[in-house]
């Protein structure tokens, strides 16, 4: 199994642990958090690392439109992709609304959606 695959592991079993209402991150033994999981902590490269729980309600950081996407999202355009803030973790998630819906700083609620396009899973952020 290649380092992709395994990735590619952990992170669909992240996003069904969103879609079961119980998300995680991964912590390295200095602190640092993560998601998606990987193998190692990308901040300081440690590989002693515990999954911890992270809340679902969080804080919208930044957002954007999206009118010209890759190939597995052609049918889902337009769409406001965002980062927001869960505890100490910094997701990117799809937004659930029109873009004159969302603010910087607005409270959003982690879940799980799918792409109109691929119908494959993805993070998704409501409007709390
Ligand atoms: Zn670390």
């Amino acid at each position: 199994m290649s380092d992709d695959e395994i990735q590619n592991d952990g992170y669909d079993q992240a996003l069904a642990a969103i879609g079961d209402g119980e998300p995680y991150a991964i912590e390295c033994s200095n602190g640092h958090t993560s998601m998606p999981p990987r193998r190692r902590c990308p901040e300081c490269g440690d590989d002693d690392l515990s999954e911890v729980d992270i809340p679902t309600d969080g804080e919208l950081l930044t957002y954007n439109v999206t009118h010209v996407p890759t190939p597995d999202f052609n049918e889902d355009v337009p769409f406001v992709l965002g980062i927001a803030e869960f505890g100490d973790v910094r997701l990117t998630g799809r937004v659930q609304a029109d873009a004159d819906e969302v603010d910087i700083g607005m409270p959003v609620e982690l879940g799980l959606g799918e792409s109109e396009t691929t119908e494959r899973p993805l993070i998704t952020f409501d409007l709390a």
